[in-house]
Parts: C-alpha cells; sequence; structure tokens
C-alpha cells in the first residue's frame, strides 16, 4: 500500500516535470525562475482531473494563482491529454509580509495581464561566491569578476559566449549584484535580448513618441548593461538598429556593456557586422564545459545550498552524476534536484544505489561503455606501461603506481567489487585490492599533482 502511494508521488512529480519543460518553453527565464521553478508539490488526482501544485511559499502561489493557473493548465492538458483543473494548494501560513527575496521585483498585481516588471532584472541567487570557478569557466570568471569590480575600465565591451548551460546567465547576474553591492550606486539593467525586442515593439507600437522617448530615456541612463542571449536579436533588423544606437550610446558615455551569446560573434551570422566587430573591440571570452574535478565541486557546492547531508555515500552519488552529465551544468543540478526530490518522497539518503535507481535515464548510455579493459588501457596510456604489467606479480614503482591508480578507478568509477577488481587484475586477493585502493586514497589527499592526473584520466574515460 505504502509502496503504492509512493509510486504515485514519484509518478506524480515526473508528470510535472514534463509539464514544467513545457512551461519553460514559454515563459522568459526571469518569470520561471522567479515563480515555476520554486514549485515542490505536485498531486494529480485522476477521479476529479484536478492536479493540486504548491510552492508552499505564500507570495510564489500567491503569484501562481494569479497568473500561472492557466499556462499550467495548458501545459498539463498537453502532457495528460486531458483538460486539468490547476488549484494551487498552500500548505504553509503565509508569513505576514514576506519580503521579496530578490530586493528588486516591483511586480503588481492588479492587472492580470500586466507583465511582472523587474526594476535591475537582477536574480540575487546567482553570485561569484556560488559559481564555481574550474577548468573550463576559469578566464570568463576571472574577467567577470574584473569587469565588476572596475565597470568601464578593464573589459569593455564583455563578450562571453558558450553553449547553453555553462553559466553565462549566472556570470551576468554576478557581475550585476556585485556592482550593485559597491557604494558607487551604479545603474545596473540585467535584461534578455528577447526582452529588449519585446520593450522596443511595444514602445514603437504606441502612436506619440512618448514611449519610444521614455526607452531610449531608460537605456540611456544605465552604468552597466548586462544583456542575454544576443543571437535572439539575429534577422530582427529593426532591433538591432536600436540596439546599435543603445550600444554607441553606452560605450561612447564610458558606460560598461556585458553581452551574452550562444556563439562567438564571427558566427552569428544574421546580426549586423557593424554590431559583431563592435562585440570584437575589446574582450571575447568563451566557456567551456568543466572538468571532472568542476563537475564535482559545483555539484557538491549545489548539494550544499540544497541542505543535502554531505557524507560518503552522498559525495559518491555526486561523483557518479558528474562522471556521467559532462556537458551542461544545468543539467547537472536538474539531475540532483530530481535525486533530492526522490531523496524525500522515497525517505531514502542519497547514495549510488539511490542514483542508479531514480536517474536510469543518465545512467543508461554510458554505464555500458566504460569497462575495466577500458580503465586499464587509459591508464597504462598514461604511464606508458604495458597492460598485461598492470596484471603481473612485478612490484616496482613504475608499475605499482598505475596498478593502484587502476584498481581505484574501477572502484570509484564502476563500482566494481573487490573481489572482481582482484580477479581481473592478476587473480589478486581481494584484500590486496582494498589496501591498495585505501593506500591511492590517502596519497591522493596529499599529492595535489597525482590528483589532478586521476582527475585527467576520469576525463578522459
Ligand atoms: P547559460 O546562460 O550559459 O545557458 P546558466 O548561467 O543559466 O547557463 O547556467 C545554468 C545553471 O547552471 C544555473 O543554475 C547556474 O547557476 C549553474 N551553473 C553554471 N555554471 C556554474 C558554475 N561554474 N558554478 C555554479 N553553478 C553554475
Ligand atoms: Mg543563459
Amino acid at each position: 500500500m505504502r509502496r503504492n502511494v509512493l509510486n504515485k508521488q514519484i509518478n506524480d512529480w515526473t508528470i510535472w516535470l514534463e509539464v514544467l519543460e513545457l512551461i519553460k518553453k514559454r515563459v522568459t527565464r526571469a518569470v520561471y525562475n522567479a515563480w515555476l521553478e520554486p514549485i515542490t508539490k505536485c498531486n494529480i488526482d485522476c477521479d476529479t482531473n484536478i492536479m493540486y501544485v504548491g510552492a508552499g511559499e505564500g507570495m510564489v502561489n500567491d503569484v501562481l494563482a494569479r497568473r500561472y493557473k492557466e499556462l499550467i493548465e495548458q501545459c498539463a492538458e498537453q502532457v495528460l491529454n486531458e483538460p486539468y483543473r490547476v488549484i494551487i494548494e498552500t500548505d504553509m501560513e503565509p508569513t505576514e509580509e514576506t519580503p521579496a527575496t530578490d530586493s528588486e521585483i516591483t511586480y503588481e498585481l492588479e492587472s492580470e495581464d500586466k507583465q511582472i516588471e523587474y526594476k535591475d532584472g537582477l536574480l540575487s541567487k546567482y553570485t561569484f561566491e556560488n559559481f564555481i570557478s574550474g577548468k573550463g569557466n576559469q578566464l570568463a570568471y576571472g574577467v567577470a569578476k574584473a569587469t565588476a569590480e572596475h565597470p568601464s575600465l578593464t573589459y569593455n565591451p564583455l563578450f562571453i559566449y558558450s553553449e547553453s548551460g555553462l553559466g553565462k546567465t549566472h556570470l551576468l547576474h554576478a557581475i550585476g549584484n556585485e556592482v550593485s553591492k559597491a557604494k558607487s550606486k551604479k545603474n545596473v539593467l540585467y535584461v534578455s535580448s528577447e526582452e529588449f525586442t519585446q520593450e522596443f515593439i511595444n514602445a514603437i507600437g504606441v502612436k506619440d513618441n512618448k514611449a519610444l522617448r521614455e526607452f531610449k530615456r531608460k537605456y540611456r541612463k544605465i552604468d552597466v548593461l548586462l544583456i542575454d542571449d544576443i543571437q535572439f536579436l539575429e534577422g530582427k533588423e529593426a532591433t538591432q538598429e536600436e540596439f546599435f544606437h543603445t550600444f554607441n550610446d553606452l560605450y561612447n558615455n564610458n558606460k560598461q556593456v556585458v553581452i551574452a551569446s550562444d556563439r562567438a560573434p564571427g558566427n552569428l551570422d544574421r546580426l549586423q557586422d557593424r554590431l559583431t566587430s563592435r562585440f570584437q573591440w575589446n574582450m571575447v571570452v568563451d566557456i567551456e564545459a568543466p572538468d571532472y574535478e568542476t563537475r564535482v565541486a559545483i555539484l557538491n557546492s549545489k548539494a550544499r545550498q540544497m541542505k543535502v547531508e554531505m557524507d560518503e555515500p552522498a559525495e559518491k552519488a555526486m561523483k557518479m552524476i558528474a562522471g556521467h552529465i559532462k556537458n551542461n551544468v544545468r543539467e547537472l543540478e536538474g539531475a540532483l534536484t530530481r535525486l533530492t526530490g526522490f531523496s524525500t518522497i522515497l525517505n531514502k539518503k542519497i547514495t549510488p544505489e539511490l542514483v542508479r535507481e531514480t536517474l536510469t535515464d543518465i545512467l543508461e548510455p554510458e554505464e555500458k561503455i566504460v569497462t575495466s579493459k577500458d580503465i586499464k588501457e587509459a591508464v597504462c596510456r598514461k604511464f606508458n606501461v604495458k597492460v598485461k604489467d598492470l596484471d603481473s606479480a612485478k612490484r616496482s614503482k613504475d608499475i605499482v603506481v598505475p596498478r593502484h591508480i587502476a584498481m581505484y578507478l574501477c572502484r570509484e568509477i564502476i563500482e566494481m567489487s573487490f573481489e572482481m577488481i582482484g580477479r581481473e587484475f592478476g587473480n589478486r586477493n581481494h584484500t590486496t585490492v582494498i589496501t591498495a585502493c585505501d593506500k591511492l586514497k590517502k596519497k591522493l589527499q596529499n599529492d595535489k599533482e597525482l590528483e589532478a592526473l586521476v582527475f585527467e584520466l576520469i576525463n578522459e574515460l
């Protein structure tokens, strides 16, 4: 019986994640982050066709009920193939005067269709403090930090590009938040190109020039403009024209402009050349996918933020996820959110077993690929030794170290049992393997160079 209840909760939550995916495509990132992402529960009643959702937070529920109920209903219908009524459930007493966490939110509730307005567009959750810098993003991080510390003086314009989910938006907000903290009282604005376009279209849609003047005034007042997803302007000639003037005005007045894009300036084919050439006037920096070490650090940091108890099994679970999701931090985070969700629902601790049980989709393709043979071969390549030496009885140092590393990786990455490892390495006793793994683990704690080498190997696998 209890199992059934759990199954239903997992099922409902999985359906909710699908609904959320659809919702994501229909709202701006800011709206998604502020109101939809915080939803923590979903309960589906198939008999009455009602979906109960809630964020457990008074203000969010309030906004959900007023603004996004219909959208959720539309997306739910798409997933469930039947109309569903959505009820926003409040399970907590609203606290008196819940303060907005993103201090600048000035949303108005009186008119249903009025867009939520952000004064400076900044999300306080994206800071330099919680951005993990490592191989792949180090340069972008450093340059962003310097820009935040000395706007207009170091890198102007700053152009950051990368594939999706690697931290561009995070860095843009981090710059904004850092500048806002400073005493200098600079006007900061974070805006996506989509919002910029929309605002511009709205402004020119009004007959008299007042709205357009207002629009121009707003953008010329900014000291630090953070404009995201510039690729959205491709093909939009009038908006590009307007942005060109905005850029020039700001730049000529020594104001900072930071641009994020999914491609290098030279590859933004449908942007005017005069724009892409300006983007290359100063610093162009890309973010590459983080290496294994950084992925583990990101997961550990996010897990701590989510108040996950980080014991050894939980750390192993993080390593397992980091070993499988390689190219997208958003997906890393998504896997962690799902895992913690399942952990709460199933009331089970976070362990590699729970990962295997619940995140099958991320594990399957990879697990078939890495074998002990792959590990042995990769280690041998690195140390320039022969695979048969690893299995032999030889005990010289140049063989023992790679052997121990290979054993350790078989244990850590593909979780082979000590017995199995022993068998595969020249029929050694499992206690020998345990000792070898322990020794290596200790060594790794004190030998940074060896640790880096092991991380490199993991990345190559
Ligand atoms: P992009 O704008 O490049 O598509 P985002 O900035 O939206 O990517 O990042 C996606 C998610 O991953 C965000 O939640 C962000 O906080 C997180 N993230 C990306 N890189 C890092 C990092 N180095 N450290 C911590 N979190 C990161
Ligand atoms: Mg982004």
